[in-house]
């Protein structure tokens, strides 16, 4: 298909799937982005196209900046606030052709699962069970997940501190990558919890993941937690060495199945799901090995001690002075309606957000400190050593020399095979209904998997597949996400795997 026609009904499908909600703000059928796709277009006749996703419609979750189109986080708080500048990955993506496709609807700041928890209201996934009740679209990034799902676009851009991509992408059957923390540049992305926060990849399939990671990937020195030249050179030669570089390609996988993961809750069709990918696995030559990551059952309740405590402190700017908009305080006649600071924040935030804000704010206070944050932080480093225990490469950045020279790990495994979610989206209306709303806890336990990966910054991908002998209890039942977490550094074996397993029907 030409690119103007895929951008065209994209575009049409934005229009028609308007009650999704997928978008904060959609393109206009009258807008610039038919010149850009032209131009592409004829970039690519001539032979000359600038990057593989030239002339591509690419859509930003909302709390990343853009400067032509608000960004507002899905929260009161930012509701008119537009950016003078471009987050350096939306740069990336226009010096290489590709259009901003608009800015999708998120949970308020990227804090939730489910993406209920937005000034703009929530967003619907397409998918709905047998009464047609509209199912979950996942969370915090469900704007981007639900505008792939359904053609609005051709990829989208999420951002992952816990899950945030690849929950959406497991919840709505599309692919879902959080890259190692540090690959992709931070700077104007809207921080939630810095020392967590990824920019992750959605898209149909593993190549389309792929090639908008290959134009982000890049150093940016504005972001003084982005990796730099140096290190990624370091980590590229390592793999890049004999016993690592045949993976797959002529070496069989070690694939390792963390026991810790197989809990009691785990819904017997992600069990199945799960079950029968590495069955797959092992009868395309792979070896299945199990593997213990003990910390695993503390990582949930670590993440959401350390989240908060970073949320708490990021969000502290936001007071309708220094940053924010302003809700009441004193009028043009200095006569006070009321505190600033509180109607500002008491009225901007949304209940989610106030909860982690106190949540952070209490775990960071001098009483509760040494038994909450530091503890937590202790946690994530036993995680971290956890995952390089079990993995046969060793953490790039953590050894100094020439890793080329350290013999590997011959009893670790090359990359683990686990569900995403503990379980199958749950419908919208039981999210919304205060009646019968679960608490803030079942929300959080959607993360139970998703979490280690990003405590230890690893790479990870939610990929989609269909296991057929379901019970049928929604239209498309047996859609399960499987996720494959990888070392540090190790994306392309990631996304390798994702290849290997995507959309399989077993
Ligand atoms: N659901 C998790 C949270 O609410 C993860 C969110 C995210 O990755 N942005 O914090």
């Amino acid at each position: 298909m030409s690119l103007l026609r895929e951008a065209e009904r994209c575009v049409a499908n934005q229009k028609s799937h308007v009650a999704l909600n997928a978008f904060i703000t959609a393109l206009q059928p009258s807008g610039q982005w038919r010149e850009q796709v032209k131009n592409a277009a004829l970039r690519t006749k001539q032979g000359t196209p600038k990057s593989k996703v030239d002339g591509r419609l690419i859509a930003i979750k909302d709390n990343i900046c853009t400067r032509d189109l608000p960004t507002t986080c899905a929260s009161g708080i930012l509701e008119k606030f537009t950016s003078p500048f471009h987050a350096t990955v939306v740069e990336h993506l226009e010096d290489a052709g590709a259009v901003v496709a608009g800015k999708t609807n998120l949970d308020e700041f990227g804090m939730g699962s489910h993406t209920v928890h937005s000034r703009f209201g929530p967003v619907k996934s397409s998918r709905q069970d047998l009464d047609t009740e509209s199912l979950s679209a996942g969370g915090s990034s469900g704007g981007s997940a639900v505008a792939v799902a359904t053609d609005q676009c051709y990829a989208a851009l999420g951002t992952d501190t816990g899950g945030s991509v690849r929950l959406p992408a497991a919840f709505t059957g599309t692919i879902g990558f959080k890259p190692s923390y540090g690959l992709i540049s931070r700077w104007g992305v809207v921080a939630y919890a810095n020392s967590l926060d990824t920019v992750g990849i959605l898209g149909r399939n593993t190549a389309s993941v792929r090639d908008v990671f290959n134009v982000v990937n890049r150093h940016d020195p504005r972001d003084p937690t982005n990796l730099s030249p140096f290190s990624r050179s370091r980590i590229h030669s390592y793999l890049q060495s004999p016993s690592y570089a045949s993976r797959l390609a002529s070496t069989p996988l070690r694939i390792g199945v963390p026991t810790e993961y197989n809990i009691s809750e785990l819904h017997p069709s992600i069990r199945r799901a799960w079950s029968r990918s590495l069955a797959y696995m092992r009868k395309q030559g792979h070896s299945i090995h199990a593997v213990s990551l003990p910390t695993t059952k503390l990582a949930l309740s670590a993440y959401y001690v350390l989240a908060p405590a970073e949320a708490s402190s990021n969000l502290a700017k936001y007071d309708g002075v220094r940053y924010g908009t302003r809700y009441g305080g004193p009028d043009s006649d200095g006569q006070s309606e009321g505190n600033l600071y509180a109607n500002t924040r008491g009225y901007g935030f949304g209940s989610e957000v106030k909860r982690r804000i106190v949540l952070g704010a209490f775990s960071l206070s001098a009483d509760a400190m040494d038994n909450y944050f530091i503890q937590a932080q202790r946690v994530r480093r036993l995680v971290q050593l956890d995952f390089d225990a079990v993995f046969r490469t060793k953490q790039p950045l953590l050894s100094p020399g020439s890793h080329t020279e350290s013999a590997p790990n011959h009893t670790g495994v090359d990359i683990l095979i686990c569900p995403t979610a503990p379980s199958p989206p749950p419908r919208i209306s039981k999210l919304i209904n205060s009646d019968i709303a679960a608490s803030p806890l079942d929300a959080y336990m959607n993360d139970i998997f998703t979490v280690p990966a990003s405590l230890a910054g690893l790479p990870a991908i939610s990929v989609p597949v269909t296991v057929s002998d379901e019970h049928q209890d929604s239209s498309d039942a047996g859609l399960a996400g499987v996720q494959i977490v990888g070392q540090y550094g190790d994306d392309e074996l990631v996304l390798k795997v994702g290849e290997l397993l995507e959309s399989r029907k077993f």
